[in-house]
């Protein structure tokens, strides 16, 4: 069974240091066959995309590639806007759609996201669909409820993995309790069956563990903590180590 790590890098790396850090995966991924059971998948800045995708083609690495965001259409008059085919063509091969980060600051409605998964789909992009509730919703017993609704935007097209994020616990180091995350990713199962579920929401070295046992994880979706080196192979490492007990 294929298990997930996707590093998402948001806005913390500069182009150099993308690539700095992308060099250092691709030799570590190399040199160690524990991994290949694990789908690695960088989500570099976008402008880091293009020569961070190009480092992992020449390399032959079997690391993917995933864009932060894309467009709600494939081109045509949308200043600013990211076509989704052409993501592809730079070697993109998910795009993470309906991150908190993008719903919050960017005030992006279920209305947009279904606009961006309709345009990430027809290109052949896979898409990360990420969902979770705030912290009042979670105290009003409505998280359930709140991220049912979410799901319901990626009706008729099937993700390649659906992230579950808690709005609270992403970049605040306050990771949800695990039998928690089991909880929700059982109700996302019965909703989405079929598609891979991670957790995302302060993952580190120290709790990735916890995360990686439970039943219906297939990984994890990391952000601060996987924009250093040292902090991807020691998550990486202590994943490999829990697929061969389980294996056994
Ligand atoms: C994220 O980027 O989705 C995320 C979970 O961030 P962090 O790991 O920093 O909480």
């Amino acid at each position: 069974m294929k298990r997930y790590f996707v590093a998402n890098w948001k806005m913390y790396l500069s182009v150099a240091k993308s690539e700095q850090l992308i060099r250092q995966l691709i030799r570590y991924e190399r040199g160690n066959k524990i991994l290949r059971d694990i789908e690695i998948i960088v989500a570099p800045s976008m402008l880091a995309l293009s020569s961070v995708s190009a480092l992992v083609k020449q390399s032959r690495s079997k690391i993917k590639i995933a864009a932060q965001d894309c467009g709600i259409a494939d081109a045509g008059a949308f200043t600013g806007g990211i076509s989704s085919s052409e993501l592809k063509k730079m070697g993109a091969r998910y795009v993470i759609i309906g991150h908190a980060e993008r719903r919050q600051f960017f005030n992006e409605d279920a209305m947009m996201l279904s606009k961006k998964i309709s345009a990430a789909h027809k290109a052949g992009l896979g898409i990360i669909y990420c969902v979770g509730e705030t912290q009042d919703e979670r105290h009003a017993a409505r998280a359930g409820e709140v991220v049912r609704e979410q799901l319901r935007v990626v009706q008729g097209v099937t993700p390649a993995l659906i992230a579950y994020e808690p709005r609270w616990a992403i970049g605040t180091g306050l990771a949800i309790e695990p039998h928690e995350a089991e909880h929700m990713h059982a109700s996302i199962a019965r909703e989405v069956r079929g598609v891979p579920i991670c957790y995302g929401g302060s993952v580190n070295e120290k709790n990735i563990a916890a995360f990686i046992n439970l039943e219906n994880t297939r990984g994890v979706l990391v952000g601060s903590a996987s924009t250093t080196f040292v902090g991807c192979s020691e998550m990486l490492g202590r994943m490999s180590k829990i697929i061969q007990a389980k294996a056994i």
